[in-house]
């Protein structure tokens, strides 16, 4: 995990030995399990390392403070196979996270992750953001909302802000060109009720392409129409 030290370090992040073996497991049992379960396309070990790993930790860049609190509550929604939020939980074992996908293989996948690693406080749900963000025990609860990989923005921000307490923030990882998604986003953004802060650009060699955190502070209650049913944010975005 030679690489992933490297950068993490030119985060300011300092990983110590044992978060270094369980990155180090989580790669083998992600590459593993990708034999029979659609997982990742990136499956190199040093790929991995940069593409899946740092890129993960790159979030923290936009936090005003280091996360290391017990009450901290973040939701990783499409997490896949646990990207970006199950690289944070071993960065930061205190916090109490819910994955949340809508397959149940992947779920499958994290549920073994999560012992193999010992992690506790981590939730899987299986769902659609649609239908999980209108429960009581997930709507507005989180401080941190974070998505990576899937959908544009306009979208995007209908899937996750109602999960996001007010006073918290989203977090979208993004890449390449964004000023199209992020100005057709700026209608949804306000409708959701959040507010964007900032956009700021991953300045490191060790990514080849550009990519880019787009954060959002949640400043007023999502009304309760929203998200609408299934489907209906990718098909008819508010823009
Ligand atoms: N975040 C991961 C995976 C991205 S792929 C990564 O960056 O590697 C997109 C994931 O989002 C898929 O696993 C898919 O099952 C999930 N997904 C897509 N739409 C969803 C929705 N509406 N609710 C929950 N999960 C969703």
């Amino acid at each position: 995990m030679e690489k992933l030290n490297i950068g993490a370090k030119k985060l300011g992040l300092h990983l110590t030995p044992g978060q270094l073996k369980q990155f180090h497991l989580y790669y083998q049992e992600l590459v593993g399990w990708n034999k029979r379960v659609n997982l990742t396309a990136i499956t190199d070990y040093e790929d991995v390392q940069i593409k899946h790993f740092l890129d993960s930790l790159t979030v923290t860049m936009a936090w005003q403070q280091p996360v290391v609190d017990t009450k901290f509550r973040l939701i990783d929604v499409g997490t896949g196979a646990g990207i970006p939020g199950l690289a944070l939980k071993i960065l930061f074992p205190d916090i109490r996270l819910v994955l949340l996908d809508s397959t149940a293989k992947k779920a499958a996948f994290l549920r073994h992750l999560k012992s193999e690693l010992g992690l506790d406080n981590v939730e899987i749900v299986v769902g659609r953001a649609e239908e999980i963000a209108h429960q009581a025990q997930y709507r507005e609860q989180f401080d941190m909302v974070l998505s990576r990989g899937v959908a544009l923005l306009p979208t995007l921000v209908e899937l996750t802000l109602p999960f996001c307490t007010i006073g918290g923030s989203f977090t979208a990882q993004k890449k390449g060109a964004i000023d199209l998604e992020l100005s057709q986003a700026s209608k949804a953004i306000s409708l959701l009720g959040g507010s964007l802060r900032e956009v700021r650009k991953i300045d490191l060699e060790e990514f080849t392409d550009e990519r880019w955190l787009v954060v959002i502070d949640k400043v007023l209650s999502t009304p309760q129409q929203y998200p609408r049913r299934p489907g209906m944010p990718a098909k008819r975005p508010i823009v």
